[in-house]
């Protein structure tokens, strides 16, 4: 699942340093008033944090996953490989609770 802003953003823009993949924007790429993340650059952090980064800064939780984007943790591995050609990431097998939210039961949308 790539991760959604949801209209509760209050933009302010603390979220958008934070992402390993510069998915996310003020809104001017997905045409839109609200902060907005970039689908196709989403990895829910795999290969980097253990949670969503963007939803671990959010002061509104507004950072959610997108049920209707399901993406395996293996899918969003190869799509952070891709993103990041030059870096070297673990193995899927060698992934663990602080580099995959699948391996995190403590993060904060664990319920979703
Ligand atoms: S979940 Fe991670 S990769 Fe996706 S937008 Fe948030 S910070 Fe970026
Ligand atoms: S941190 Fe949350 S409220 Fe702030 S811009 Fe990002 S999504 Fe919106």
């Amino acid at each position: 699942m790539a991760t959604i802003i949801t209209e509760e953003c209050i933009n302010c823009g603390v979220c958008e340093p934070e992402c390993p993949n510069e998915a996310i924007d003020d809104g001017t790429k997905g045409g839109v008033d609200i902060y907005w993340i970039d689908a196709d650059l989403c990895t829910e952090c795999v290969g980097f944090h253990g949670e969503e980064a963007c939803q671990e800064v959010c002061p509104v939780d507004c950072c959610i996953p997108d049920v209707d984007k399901k993406e395996t943790e293996e899918e969003l591995l190869e799509k952070a490989v891709k993103i990041h050609a030059d870096q070297d990431f673990p193995a899927l097998e060698e992934l663990t609770n602080e580099t995959s939210l699948f391996r995190n039961p403590e993060r904060k949308n664990a319920d979703l």
